[in-house]
C-alpha cells in the first residue's frame, strides 16, 4: 500500500516502536507530513541523523498541532504525563492512540485528560526485540504480527476502522478487546516469560558455585534463550511489572503450582508426567511456527535477524 492515510502523524517517542513506527510511515508513504516528538535532545538529535520525520519538535504540546493522528510509544508509566502535557493542543476529530504493552492502566492513566473531541484509542502491537532506541526500529517489526485495539466504549467505529487500516498498512492484523482482557493474556504470553527470564538469568548470576564464566561459556545449552528476553528495556519492564500488576501476580501464582508439581514429578521419579508435559509442550511450540509467528529453523530463527522478532 503506498497511499496517504493522515496529512500529518506525530510520533511522540522514538524508541524501537516509535522508529520502526516512523520507517514504515515513510516506506509508505503513510502521512503528508511525519512529526517526532521525544523527551531528551540527544533521542531528538538521533532521529534527525536518521532522516525518520519531516519535522523534529521537542515540545511535545507544540508537536501534536493539526495532527490527524498521534502515536504515543513511551514507557506505559510516563503515558498519563504525556496525555496531560499534549491535551490542550490536540486538534478536534484527531485520532489518539500508543503502543503500550499494558491497556487497563494506560486507559485509566491517559483517558481523564483526553478532550471529548478527539477518538482516543489504545492500541498494542505485539511485536518487538530486545533493543531500544531510534536505531533499533525497522519498518518490517509489525509484519505479519497482531496489534490489538482497545478502545473505550462509545468509540466512533469510523475512528476503529481508520486506525485499524493504518495497522494493516503496516502489515499487521487486528484484533479488538476488552483491556483488562488484554492485560490477562499479555501476562501470560509475555510479561510471566519475561519475569521468567529475568529470574533465571538473575539466579545464573547470583550463582557462586558456578564460575560466570562457564554460565557464559556453555550458554547454549538453553541459558542463551533467556538472556535474550532478559536484555529487554529495565524501564519499560518495570512500568510493565508495575502497571499490570493483578494479571501478573495471578499468572505467577499459577506459575509457581505448576512448578511445584513438575519438582515433585522429578523428586519421586515420574518419567511418565514428565514425558506427558513434555510433549504437550513440544505441541504448542509446533502450533506457534503453524500460525507463522516463530520459524522453524535450529537456531530458533537467529539467523534471521531482525526480521526474527519474538515479543
Ligand atoms: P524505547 O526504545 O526505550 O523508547 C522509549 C521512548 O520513549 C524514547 O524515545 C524515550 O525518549 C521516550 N520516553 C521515555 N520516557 C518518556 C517521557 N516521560 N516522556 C516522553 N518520552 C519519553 O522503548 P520501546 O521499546 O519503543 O517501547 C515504547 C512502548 O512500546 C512501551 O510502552 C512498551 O511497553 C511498548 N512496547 C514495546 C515493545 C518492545 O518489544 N520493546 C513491544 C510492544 C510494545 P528519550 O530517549 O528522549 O528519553
Amino acid at each position: 500500500m503506498s497511499e496517504m492515510m493522515f496529512d500529518r502523524i506525530t510520533l511522540i517517542g522514538i524508541g524501537l516502536i516509535g522508529s520502526s513506527l516512523a520507517r514504515i510511515i515513510r516506506r509508505e508513504s503513510l502521512a503528508g507530513e511525519l512529526v517526532i516528538s521525544t523527551r531528551r535532545q540527544e533521542t531528538l538529535t538521533r532521529a534527525e541523523e536518521l532522516d525518520l520525520g519531516d519535522r523534529y519538535v521537542a515540545d511535545a504540546a507544540e508537536a501534536v498541532k493539526d495532527a490527524d493522528l498521534v502515536i504515543i510509544s513511551v514507557p506505559v508509566g510516563s503515558s498519563g504525563s504525556v496525555a496531560e502535557r499534549i491535551a490542550g493542543t490536540l486538534k478536534p476529530g484527531a485520532i489518539v492512540t500508543d503502543v503500550g504493552s499494558t491497556k487497563a492502566s494506560v486507559l485509566a492513566q491517559m483517558q481523564p485528560h483526553m478532550p471529548a473531541t478527539v477518538h482516543f484509542i489504545p492500541g498494542h502491537p505485539l511485536a518487538g526485540t530486545e533493543k531500544s532506541g531510534p536505531d533499533a526500529g525497522f519498518a518490517d517489526l509489525f509484519q505479519n504480527r497482531w496489534c490489538i485495539l482497545t478502545p473505550p466504549e462509545g468509540t466512533d467505529a469510523q475512528a476503529i476502522e481508520r486506525l485499524g487500516a493504518f495497522w494493516r498498512a503496516c502489515g499487521s492484523n487486528i484484533d479488538t478487546m476488552d483491556p483488562l482482557h488484554h492485560d490477562m493474556v499479555l501476562a501470560m504470553v509475555s510479561h510471566l516469560p519475561h519475569i521468567i527470564a529475568y529470574n533465571i538469568v538473575g539466579t545464573a548470576d547470583d550463582l557462586q558455585t558456578v564460575t560466570k564464566s562457564e554460565v557464559i561459556k556453555y550458554s547454549a545449552s538453553g541459558f542463551r534463550d533467556f538472556t535474550r528476553l532478559a536484555a529487554s528495556d529495565p524501564t519499560m519492564w518495570r512500568d510493565v511489572c508495575l502497571h499490570n500488576k493483578d494479571a501478573i501476580l495471578e499468572m505467577l501464582s499459577r506459575f509457581s503450582e505448576d512448578l511445584a508439581s513438575l519438582q515433585r514429578a522429578i523428586r519421586w521419579g515420574d518419567g511418565d508426567k514428565l514425558f506427558d508435559l513434555f510433549t504437550r509442550t513440544r505441541d504448542v511450540r509446533r502450533s506457534i511456527i503453524e500460525a507463522g509467528q516463530e520459524i522453524d529453523t535450529p537456531d530458533f530463527g537467529r539467523s534471521a535477524a531482525k526480521p526474527a522478532d519474538r515479543r
